[in-house]
This record gives C-alpha cells, sequence and structure tokens, in this order.
C-alpha cells in the first residue's frame, strides 16, 4: 500500500516574505504546487529571479511546480496622499478628483487613477475602498470631481483600490502595462498567466493573441472578480483554461453575502466545462499575523474542498506575512482532512452527453471502470495534458498520473486536482509498449504496488495531441511487470 496523496492542489503567492535564502524550497518541500507571482506589485528582475529559484530548488527536489503570473489587470485606484493617511468619518463630505494634476489628498478629497470615472458613476452609487473598509455614497458628480458623504469610519492610505457595489465601471480588461506584462511573463516561460478583472471572452482571447504574439502558449486563468464576469460566466469560462474565484474582489463588487452561493456556482460551472478552477483570497488571512488559522479558515478551506476545487489559494499568507512555511503546512493538513471526509461518487447523470471527442469518451469509460472495479490508480500516457483534465473533472477517488514528456504539460497537470505528473517519454514504441513502460515507472518510484489494478489511457502515438482512444486494464505483477486482468 502506498501512502495516500493530497489530491487539492496548493497554490502560494511570493513576494517579500519568501525572498528569503532557501524558503521558497522549504514552500516547496511542504507542498506548493504553483506559484503566482503578483504583477500588480514588484519589478520584472524581481519576478525573474523568483521564477530562477523556483526553478532551481524544484530541480533539486525533482518536483513539477507551476508558475502563474497574474497581470494587474485595470484596477482603479486612489492617488496618494500628503501623509500618505487620512483619517475619514462616517457623515462627513469627501471628494474623489478625476484629474491628473489633482493635489496629494487630505481628509477632504483626493485623486483618482481613472479620469474616465466621472463618467461611470452616478449619484447613490456606492464606491467601496480598500476592499470595502471604506464605503462612499456618491452625491454628485461636478466637472471632474465627485462628491461623495462617507458612509463608515475608517482610515484610507496611498493607492487603495476602488469598486462600485454591483460593479459596471467601465475600465477595459488590459491595460498598457498589462500589455508589457505578458511579455515580460511569456519570457519567463510561465506556465499560466491570469487575466485580472476580466469582463468577457474577449479579454481571454485577446490575452491569448497577446501572448501568442509574445511567442508563448500558458494556459490563461479568468479571474472571476468583477459583476460583468458573472453575468458572462459561461463564455468565458469556455474561453479560458482555468477560472479563479476571486473572491477579494468579487466580494467588493458584488458583496460578501453573495461570495458563497457564488463560489459553488463557479466550481460547479467549470467542472461541467472542463475547466480547472482556483479559489482565491483570505482563505487563511490571519496566518499573516498568527502562527495557526482560525477555526472559521479551517472550515472556509475544507469547504472549498468539498465545493470540488482544484486549488486552493494563499496570498499575503506566504507573500508578505510572518509565517508563510506554516501557512503551507496549515493548507496541507486541512486539505488532506477534507479529502478525507469526503467520498464524491462520479455523478454520470451530471456528465456531459454530447461527447465531441474520442479522448472525452476514453475518459468518461475510465470513470465508470474505476466505479465498478478496485482500481488504484488512473494512467494517463499525454501530450498537453488534455486527458488528464478531462479525467479529473469526474472527481473519482482515485489518483490519476499525468505521464508526459513536455515539461510544460506537466507543470499545468500540477494545477489539477487528483493529478500527479511524472515525466515520461514513449516515443517510437507501441502503445502496449508504453503501457507497460509506464507502469513498470509508476512502480519504480513507489507509486503502484504489487497487486495494483490500474487503467492506462493512450494513444497510437504519443505524438499528437487528442489522440487518446485505448483504455487497458492491469495490474502490477512482480518486479512491476504489467499483466492483463482476466476475472474480476
Ligand atoms: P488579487 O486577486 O489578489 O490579485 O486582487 C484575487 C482576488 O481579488 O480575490
Ligand atoms: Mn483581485
Amino acid at each position: 500500500m502506498t501512502a495516500p496523496l493530497r489530491r487539492t492542489k496548493i497554490l502560494a503567492t511570493l513576494g517579500p516574505a519568501t525572498d528569503t535564502p532557501g524558503r521558497i524550497e522549504e514552500l516547496l518541500r511542504a507542498g506548493v504546487n504553483v506559484v503566482r507571482l503578483n504583477f500588480s506589485h514588484g519589478t520584472s528582475e524581481q519576478h525573474a529571479a523568483r521564477v530562477r529559484s523556483v526553478r532551481e530548488a524544484a530541480g533539486k527536489l525533482g518536483l513539477e511546480v507551476g508558475v502563474l503570473a497574474d497581470l494587474q489587470g485595470p484596477k482603479i485606484r486612489i492617488e496618494k496622499f500628503a501623509t500618505g493617511r487620512a483619517e475619514l468619518r462616517a457623515g462627513q463630505r469627501f471628494d474623489l478628483v478625476c484629474r491628473a494634476d489633482a493635489p496629494p489628498g487630505d481628509t477632504r478629497s483626493v485623486g483618482v487613477s481613472y479620469l474616465g470615472l466621472v463618467d461611470d458613476v452616478r449619484a447613490g452609487d456606492t464606491l467601496l475602498l480598500d476592499d470595502g473598509l471604506v464605503a462612499l455614497r456618491v452625491e454628485a458628480v461636478e466637472g471632474d470631481t465627485i462628491r461623495t458623504t462617507v458612509l463608515t469610519d475608517g482610515v484610507l492610505s496611498d493607492r487603495k483600490g476602488l469598486n462600485r457595489l454591483g460593479g459596471g465601471l467601465s475600465l477595459g480588461a488590459l491595460t498598457d502595462a498589462d500589455r508589457e506584462h505578458i511579455r515580460v511573463a511569456v519570457g519567463l516561460e510561465v506556465d499560466f498567466l491570469a487575466v485580472s478583472f476580466c469582463r468577457s471572452a474577449e479579454d481571454i482571447h485577446e490575452t491569448r493573441r497577446l501572448a501568442a504574439e509574445a511567442g508563448g502558449r500558458p494556459h490563461l486563468v479568468a479571474k472571476i472578480e468583477r459583476a460583468e464576469a458573472i453575468a458572462n460566466l459561461r463564455e468565458i469560462v469556455d474561453a479560458a483554461d482555468a477560472v479563479m474565484v476571486a473572491r477579494g474582489d468579487l466580494g467588493v463588487e458584488i458583496g460578501d453575502a453573495e461570495l458563497p452561493g457564488l463560489q459553488k456556482k463557479i466550481i460547479r460551472e467549470a467542472l461541467e466545462r472542463n475547466r480547472v478552477v482556483i479559489t482565491a483570497t483570505q482563505m487563511l488571512q490571519s496566518m499573516v499575523d498568527n502562527p495557526i488559522p482560525t477555526r472559521a479558515e479551517v472550515l472556509d478551506v475544507a469547504n472549498a474542498v468539498i465545493d470540488g476545487t482544484d486549488a486552493v489559494m494563499l496570498s499575503a499568507e506566504t507573500a508578505s506575512g510572518s509565517y508563510p512555511v506554516k501557512a503551507v503546512e496549515a493548507m496541507v493538513r486541512i486539505c488532506l482532512g477534507a479529502e478525507r471526509q469526503f467520498d464524491h461518487d462520479t455523478d454520470f447523470e451530471a456528465a456531459p452527453r454530447g461527447l465531441a471527442r474520442a479522448d472525452q469518451a476514453i475518459a468518461m469509460a475510465t470513470m465508470f471502470l474505476t466505479e465498478h472495479i478496485d482500481v488504484r490508480g488512473i494512467v494517463a500516457l499525454t501530450e498537453s495534458g488534455g486527458t488528464a483534465r478531462y479525467l479529473s473533472r469526474f472527481r473519482s477517488n482515485v489518483p490519476i498520473y499525468g505521464l508526459s514528456r513536455h515539461a510544460a504539460a506537466r507543470r499545468q497537470m500540477a494545477l489539477m486536482r487528483d493529478v500527479y505528473p511524472v515525466a515520461f517519454d514513449s516515443r517510437g514504441l507501441s502503445s502496449r509498449e508504453a503501457a507497460g513502460n509506464a507502469v513498470r515507472e509508476l512502480f519504480a518510484l513507489g507509486l503502484l504496488a504489487v497487486g495494483d489494478r490500474v487503467v492506462v489511457t493512450s494513444g497510437d502515438s504519443m505524438e499528437s495531441k487528442g489522440a487518446t482512444n485505448t483504455l487497458r486494464l492491469l495490474e502490477v505483477g512482480e518486479g512491476g511487470v504489467a499483466v492483463g486482468l482476466g476475472d474480476l
């Protein structure tokens, strides 16, 4: 018997707290599967240095670790204050000045980075600053000045974000800075590119075009964090490779009470449409300052696992917190605990009806087998990782070993629930020989034991994408030699 593997994947944001020498290696050892570079902060040199450290540590530890570059997107921000901050009181007046030469802010007014804001807001709108810590009601728009009343006491500081409750601020998804960052990220050969504040499928298509122009084909993660993205959820999910439940900004735009329902809806939609899904933000927020999570945070992470998320994400907890490694360890512990409690039956009723491709059909058939036979592993010989992705959408309790000769495909599989990427090259072998070699390799790695039954999916040749057309039921014999099965 082999030890239980963690099914849910962990995404950790890099930042100043992970720059200490040796820290990234500690994080990977603790269980991080994918790292996030946050392009809202830091320089290109810092991102490049972090990617180098990750690749070095992953190579040393023999792990497949993905790199995700998260674009800043059109986040609207207030400008700076003369003293760095301003204390606001409920009931007082406060002006937002949409002018490039707005004076430094004080307790009566502050500049805004997006000059078009005056055209987007109306009297009666509620504006939320700093993820909702300060709320303003718009009273009137006069020329380039938005006159508001402060609704809650609070302290504002330089460059805090600004959202409108209900969404609808008209800024496009990709800024000039994002276009430059796409080039930088592609240059760093990142595996994933996250599109912040996307509104429609077109924003995802445009990002894909820009990445291709820069010479890369990263998987695209659509961050669902504004009201328009909820309205266009299906087309966005279809356009992207993965989605993120970006609860920070989403909660501000649509109101926090909507978040639990939306998290479940987005996860369900992603799985049904064969996409990977990440649940993000404030999952272990108190661990920025404390070595253990609150009970509510434990339940939050566990509930995301039970909702069926592929990955859970750490933001400030690892990027700037005091206990980055402990935060990863806590997440590992909570995921494993939730997975033990949670026995998910494959729901063939909910499975897609109209199968469009042979590899989808093979994935369905494989999952049917795992429900009826005691199978210890699914071995997917895959070029792009596509078969592993179909297989993992079913949420069985069986590990899926994704064997590919392409490092990029392996790092993309690192984000998928239940999928364990393994380097493997079967070019020149028949599909039968390849299946036998794959089983022997997994046996040699200690991932399979004598007597384990496995389903192996493969194509006639491993050189072409989407060519999976074969399913084999095998048992691991002495020395890892695969033998065919008769009686079940
Ligand atoms: P951010 O995105 O951390 O880049 O803001 C995630 C979120 O909004 O939840
Ligand atoms: Mn966000």
